[in-house]
């Protein structure tokens, strides 16, 4: 079977890791369960922060965000290990910056995901990953942004959203914990 992943806060907890900067940088001690409760993507609101401030605020710690010591969710690079052992194709597609791809895809790598350089694809448009899925011949695909999983209802890949507070009012299989998740084909 063919396996796509999107990476971040799918496979990483990228926003809880940007979380915990945002603290540091601002100087404060917002909670987590102010963050567990946000209803957007974006994580500024937690900060009081407008969405120009908090973009900007985004875009200047980019690198720090994502090439520091942002943990994989418990039991994600297990599943994909598994996946790979069993003899499955494992494709990722990240809408990460162009600029980043390369050092994403060693990133990941290093982390311990299982990465076939030909496999990873990387820098394309939240409404462009479609096209990837659908060119792949994807079996299962597995994202956590509302905006990415709505593109995909017509598509024959089994579509599957990674739990989280902003993606609560989308309607297909969910992947509450990578440490219980069992492929229900
Ligand atoms: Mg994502």
């Amino acid at each position: 079977m063919r396996f796509g992943f999107d990476i971040d806060d799918t496979l990483i907890n990228l926003r809880e890791h940007a979380f915990h900067l945002y603290n540091r940088k601002l100087n404060q001690n917002v909670s987590l369960d102010i963050f567990r409760a946000l209803k957007t993507v974006e994580i500024h609101e937690a900060f009081g922060l407008e969405k120009e401030t908090g973009g900007k605020m985004w875009t200047s710690l980019l690198e720090e965000i994502y090439f520091t010591d942002c943990p994989a969710f418990d039991g994600a690079i297990e599943f994909l290990m598994k996946l790979q052992k069993e003899g499955h194709e494992i494709f990722y597609i990240t809408s990460c910056p162009k600029e980043y791809c390369l050092k994403t895809l060693h990133w990941v790598k290093e982390k311990g995901f299982p990465v076939i350089h030909a496999n990873f694809y990387c820098g394309m448009q939240d409404h462009e990953k479609i096209n990837f899925i659908k060119n792949l011949k994807l079996d299962y695909y597995f994202d956590d942004k509302p905006a990415v999983l709505e593109t995909l209802f017509d598509v024959s890949t089994k579509v599957y959203v990674k739990d989280q507070s902003y993606n609560q009012h989308v309607d297909i299989p969910r992947v509450k914990n990578w440490n219980e998740f069992i492929i229900n084909s």
